[in-house]
C-alpha cells in the first residue's frame, strides 16, 4: 500500500493515460510548431497532427472532422455554444429552456444571460434524476432558441434521454445542445444516431490533458449561426482565434483513439466493479442509491448514508479514498449538491451523499479495500 488515498474520483478528473503522454510530449520539443504557420516544415507538421487529432476526436461520436472546433476545455465550450448561439438575438425575444441538473459550467452562463434580461426555463427533473418529456414540449414558447440537457449527470452519473430530448427539439426547429462531458469516453456517444446539434467534452475527464476540449457544431441546414467568444486570427474557421494549444489536441486525440479501442471492454470491467462495490453498501438499509441503477454510467455510484452519522463516515472513510461530496466544481462552497435536492433528497440527505466514480486505473482490489474502509466506518461510527 502506498500513502495515497484510493482514487474513486474519475468524475472529477482523470490522470493522462501514459499513451496520452507520450503521444503529447514530442510537441513541447521538436515539434514545437504552430499549426497556422503555412511556410514551412515545422509548421505544416503541427497541423497535419492537429488534422489527425481531429479525425480521432470525431470518428469517436460519429461525427466528420470538420465539425469539431478545439477550444480550452468543456466550459469553454458551454460558452461558445450557449452565448454563441443566444447572444446575436434581442434578448426580449429570446428563451432558453434547460434543466436544474445541469452543471454549474451551464448553469453559470444561464444565470449570466438572464441577468441580461434573456428568459430561462429551469425545468426541474423526477426523483429518478430524468426529465419529463410533456414539461419540456408544455414549456416551449414561440421564443425558445435553445434547449439544453447533458447527457449524462456528473453527480450521479443519471444517463438522460438525449435523442428524446433532441427529437423534442429538432420538432419546433429550436437547436439542441447536449453537454457530454461525463458521457465521451464511457459509455457510446453518436452524435448522428442522438441527432444532437452541438455537444461539448473535454479531454481532462477522459484521460487527456487538462485545458483542451472540444465543441461538435453540426454541419446542417439551414446552418447554425454561432458568433464566435474570441476574435484575432480567425483559426477554427472562424470559430475560436488564438494559436492552437498542439500537445492538449494531439492529447485529447490520442485519448479519444484510445477510448474507441477500450470502451466497450472497460465499460463492461467499470460496471462490475462498481456493482461489486454496491452490492455490499445496499445490503443495508440505512444506505441508498440516487438514482436508477440500469439508468447509471457503468462506472459511478453515488450514494447517501441515512445513519445519523453519515457525516462522520465520510470524513472517516476520505482519510483513506478520494471520494466526492458532490461537484468538486462547487466543493468550494459546502451548499448541498443542487442536483440531490433536484432529485427531491432533504438538505440533509443531500449532505451525506458520497460518489464514487471508478475508472481506468481501478483495480478490483482497491474496490475490495474501499469496501472494508466503509464497512468499518460504519462499524466505528455505532460504537460514537
Ligand atoms: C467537468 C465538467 C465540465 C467542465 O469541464 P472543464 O473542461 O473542466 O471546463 C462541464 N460539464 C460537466 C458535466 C463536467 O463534468
Amino acid at each position: 500500500m502506498t500513502n495515497y488515498p484510493i482514487y474513486l474520483d474519475y468524475n472529477a478528473t482523470t490522470p493522462c493515460d501514459p499513451l496520452v503522454v507520450e503521444a503529447m510530449l514530442p510537441f513541447f520539443g521538436i515539434h514545437f510548431g504552430n499549426a497556422a504557420s503555412k511556410t514551412h516544415s515545422y509548421g505544416w507538421l503541427a497541423e497535419e497532427s492537429v488534422e489527425i487529432a481531429r479525425e480521432n476526436v470525431a470518428t469517436l461520436i460519429n461525427a466528420t472532422p470538420n465539425e469539431i472546433v478545439f477550444t480550452s476545455g468543456a466550459t469553454e465550450s458551454i460558452n461558445l455554444a450557449i452565448r454563441g448561439i443566444v447572444e446575436p438575438y434581442n434578448v426580449a425575444e429570446t428563451h432558453i429552456i434547460t434543466f436544474a441538473t445541469e452543471h454549474k459550467a451551464v448553469l453559470d452562463v444561464y444565470q449570466y444571460l438572464q441577468s441580461k434580461g434573456i428568459s430561462i426555463t429551469i425545468l426541474p427533473v423526477q426523483s429518478d434524476g430524468l426529465p419529463n418529456l410533456e414539461e419540456l414540449e408544455n414549456a416551449i414558447t414561440p421564443n425558445t432558441k435553445l434547449i439544453s440537457m447533458m447527457y449524462a449527470n456528473n453527480e450521479t452519473g443519471v444517463i438522460m434521454p438525449v435523442k428524446q430530448l433532441a427529437n423534442i427539439a429538432q420538432k419546433h426547429h429550436i437547436p439542441f445542445f447536449c453537454d457530454a462531458t461525463q458521457a465521451v469516453g464511457k459509455i457510446h456517444v453518436d452524435v448522428k444516431l442522438d441527432e444532437i446539434d452541438i455537444m461539448c467534452f473535454s479531454a481532462h475527464k477522459m484521460y487527456g490533458p487538462k485545458g483542451c476540449g472540444a465543441l461538435f457544431i453540426r454541419k446542417k441546414s439551414p446552418k447554425l449561426n454561432i458568433q464566435p467568444l474570441l476574435y484575432g486570427g480567425g483559426h477554427e474557421r472562424k470559430m475560436r482565434s488564438g494559436t492552437l494549444n498542439v500537445p492538449g489536441i494531439v492529447g485529447l486525440g490520442k485519448a479519444c483513439e484510445i477510448s474507441k479501442s477500450v470502451l466497450l471492454e472497460e465499460s463492461k470491467r467499470l460496471l462490475s466493479l462498481r456493482n461489486l462495490l454496491l452490492n455490499h453498501l445496499l445490503d443495508d438499509k440505512n444506505i441508498i442509491l440516487n438514482g436508477e441503477l440500469n439508468q447509471l454510467l457503468p462506472n459511478v455510484a453515488n450514494i447517501v448514508f441515512m445513519n445519523p452519522k453519515g457525516n462522520e463516515i465520510i470524513k472517516w472513510l476520505s482519510k483513506y479514498v478520494a471520494i466526492s461530496s458532490g461537484s468538486a466544481c462547487t466543493s468550494a462552497s459546502i451548499e448541498p449538491s443542487h442536483v440531490l435536492t433536484a432529485m427531491g433528497l432533504s438538505e440533509t440527505m443531500a449532505a451525506n451523499a458520497i460518489r464514487f466514480s471508478l475508472g481506468r486505473f481501478t483495480s478490483e482490489e482497491e474496490i475490495i479495500q474501499t469496501i472494508k474502509y466503509i464497512k468499518e466506518g460504519l462499524a466505528i461510527s455505532i460504537k460514537i
